[in-house]
């Protein structure tokens, strides 16, 4: 029997610019119906005018799909309210990388103080903060450290939504519940593997990502949120494709999951008993917390068997040379 979901959204993706974009962005736009782009592009989408030309840009990219790209600004702590009032009505909501944490986020927020009178006016606007929330600390305890600026900022702000993104570690987790006005996104990854897909057998750098992926104790508790149908929990890929030789030459951090994604939670959620609550995670939770109104499509998976090739163009998915369960309806062989 097929699979229908209506309207799935994928709250977290890194579709890039120019020739990248043209290529990944048509993943994405099969599978859901609108999508967080994020904004760590170079240079980073600070502006209003950076905001118009890349939200076209990605529609160009997608071409007769519809698929409503959802672009968070990239926080500036210079930011003013005039300059947020005045495109209030086309912001989805404002990004926050702490400062060299992850891939183009040098230009990021160094002082945590600093960015306060921001917040004020964020939660003034009933505009989102989307967070990375990694402290510059040892790599496995960045997340679980960063709790504590978490609870920081909802509690000084508690009107403003305050989203966690990607979260990795059992402290986010737990954390989810403490305050009304924090929410979550996971990814594929997150969910399903462990450092040990990284660094257990021969070093795989098709499973290196920021937040790294950590502890079978950790995905279990993220795991046991998705099984428990948490409601303030979105799917949120973090797809970010580099392509084969930055992967193994570079050390980009990064998954591309973008051709995978809902076959493999189609299988996740199959084998946990729990395809009836795949709806709510990959679209009703986060119409609900963001307040959207997403164009209405379903997307139809279907019982077959696929082989993910080894290669889309230059880049390798995760999961490549697996054999999947479920096949979306329609979508590219390679
Ligand atoms: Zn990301």
């Amino acid at each position: 029997m097929n699979l229908t979901l209506n309207s799935p959204l994928d709250m977290h993706v890194h579709l890039r610019q120019d020739d990248m974009l043209r290529f990944v962005a048509p993943f994405t736009a099969q599978q859901f119906v609108g999508a967080v782009c994020m904004p760590n592009t170079l240079p980073p989408v600070d502006r209003a005018d950076r905001l118009d030309a890349y939200t076209a840009s990605i529609r160009k990219a997608v071409g007769d799909l519809s698929f409503d790209p959802y672009v968070p600004l990239f926080f500036r702590d210079d930011l003013t309210r005039e300059e947020l009032t005045a495109m209030r009505d086309r912001l989805f909501g404002v990004k926050l990388y702490p400062a060299g944490v992850t891939t183009n986020s040098d230009a990021g927020v160094a002082e945590l103080g600093k960015i306060e009178p921001v917040l004020d006016i964020l939660q003034d606007l009933d505009l989102p903060l989307l967070v990375h929330g990694e402290t510059n600390g040892y790599s496995h305890d960045r997340e679980r450290e960063f709790v504590a600026v978490y609870d920081h900022i909802a509690t000084t702000f508690p009107r403003l939504r305050l989203i966690m993104e990607h979260i990795s570690t059992v402290e986010a987790a737990e954390f989810l519940d403490k305050h009304d006005n924090v929410f979550a996104t996971i990814t594929l990854h997150h969910l399903c593997h462990t450092l040990d897909d990284v660094l257990g057998g021969p070093f795989n750098p098709f499973y290196f990502c920021k937040p790294i992926l950590k502890s079978p104790r950790d995905r279990d508790a993220l795991q046991s949120l998705v099984k428990a149908g948490h409601p303030k929990i979105m799917f949120g890929s973090d797809s970010a494709p580099h392509t084969e030789v930055a992967k193994r030459t570079e050390g980009a951090a990064g998954c591309f999951t973008a051709p995978v994604l809902l076959p493999c939670l189609a299988e996740f959620f199959e084998d946990h008993d729990l395809l009836d609550q795949l709806q709510a995670f990959v679209s009703d939770n986060a119409q609900r917390i963001y307040r959207l109104d997403p164009p209405r499509r379903d997307v139809v998976l279907e019982p077959r068997t696929w082989t993910v090739p080894p290669r889309y163009g230059s880049i390798v998915p995760m999961n490549a040379g697996a054999h999947l369960r479920w096949k979306v309806q329609n979508a590219p062989e390679e």
